[in-house]
């Protein structure tokens, strides 16, 4: 048996999409984008939706929609994927690293308010595992401070806050689109706001720079256009945004699906005692992007690695989700960060795994999973 811990649910319907499209006109800035857009616009109850190449290029194009230079603050947790904070070293910007909740593992708060200064421009809130941060609270930091929140929400497309969509929680929000996570189109990003002014800089960041686009350029009659601000190729092209259609009808299935999944993982686990799972708290509908366990502090128990091993060596895929972005040795070489400074987070990358969850994984293939949990954990 091999259960991998992500997987896509790729259908007929889904292959039928895109094959229409390759025999199409257009490969790439044609009418799937927009349509694309609008749908998930829609879908979300946003007024803009912008569609990119990758999660991580949505990410820079946030920033730069809210002009963050060198000598910019931004404030974001280091328990999440590096590229969340690569986007900020793309601009020249200050990462300022926070440590985490230790029941959920989402942006501490308190240590938030503690690192905001004078060059703060914007908080990054990642909504880890696919549980939304606490975006009231977030919200009020950013009304007393003149701070952009910002929602890396890669992990929680279909989840909710106080019955809000995420999407619709902070300043910009940011969504991937890769194979693992709720919804894919092999890669890709979507940016979610409700102001306009910004979607107009993200279209022509990820257009290079250019101004009008081609289309524009034809109605008009003319072949001129200009570069004012120059941006990068993020475009992202008509068959991968056909495939975002077809899946976007299946994102609800895929989030109750998923949600299924960590109630029986939960009625397994909740009468151990060497492992706990991470809170939820009350007011949110979890995406569960990730489903993650964590081992008590036990002495003399099975740790992290050997559970790692037998669950791999039994066909099970599991992972650490995250190794705590400060400890990457490119920050620790530019950004002088080190072991020791965020100890929640440090602490718990020693305890976590992340056990298998996706829309396709079958009650036996989970029950396959909990037995070998349970198993692996008696022994020494
Ligand atoms: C997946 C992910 C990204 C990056 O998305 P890509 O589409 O792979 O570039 C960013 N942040 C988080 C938290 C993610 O899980």
């Amino acid at each position: 048996m091999h259960i991998p811990y992500g997987h896509q649910n790729i259908d007929e319907d889904d292959i039928d999409s895109v094959v229409q499209v390759l025999r199409s006109d257009y490969l790439t800035t044609g009418p799937k984008i927009e349509n694309f857009e609008n749908r998930i616009a829609k879908y979300l109850g946003v007024k803009e939706a912008i569609a990119v190449s990758s999660g991580t290029a949505a990410l820079h194009c946030v920033l730069h929609a809210i002009g963050i230079k060198k000598g910019d603050e931004v404030i974001v947790p280091t328990m999440t994927f590096a590229s969340t904070v690569n986007a900020i070293v793309f601009m020249g910007a200050l990462p300022v690293f926070v440590d985490v909740n230790k029941r959920t593992l989402l942006i501490d708060i308190d240590a938030v308010k503690q690192n905001i200064n004078a060059n703060t421009k914007a908080i990054i809130a990642v909504d880890y595992a696919g549980q939304p941060c606490d975006y009231n609270l977030l919200y009020k930091l950013s009304q007393q401070n003149g701070i952009k929140i910002i929602a890396d929400a890669c992990h929680s497309l279909g989840a909710t806050y106080h019955n809000q969509n995420v999407g619709q929680l902070a300043d910009l929000t940011v969504f991937s689109m890769h194979p693992v996570k709720a919804i894919t189109s092999g890669e890709g990003g979507v940016i979610t706001t409700e102001n306009t002014e910004w979607a107009k800089t993200i279209k022509q960041f990820r257009n290079n720079g250019i101004l009008s686009d081609y289309h524009e350029r034809k109605r008009k009659g003319s072949w001129v256009y200009d570069i004012v601000n120059i941006g990068y190729n993020y475009r992202i092209t008509d068959f991968q945004c056909a495939l975002g259609i077809s899946q976007l009808h299946k994102l609800s299935s895929h989030i109750k699906k998923r949600q299924a999944i960590a109630s029986l993982y939960n009625a397994a686990f909740e009468s151990c005692t060497t492992i706990s799972y991470l809170d939820v708290e009350k007011n949110v509908s979890h995406a569960y992007h990730l489903y993650v366990i964590r081992l008590n502090e036990v002495r003399d128990g099975v740790d992290q690695q050997e559970l790692f091993s037998r669950l791999t060596n039994q066909g099970i895929g599991v992972n650490v989700h995250y190794k705590p972005v400060h400890l990457h040795t490119y920050y620790q070489k530019h950004y002088n960060t080190a072991d020791g400074m965020y100890p929640v987070a440090e602490k718990a990358y020693k305890q976590i795994l992340s056990l298998p969850i996706y829309p396709t994984l079958s009650e036996n293939e989970v029950e396959y999973v909990i037995t070998n949990v349970l198993k692996a954990l008696e022994s020494n």
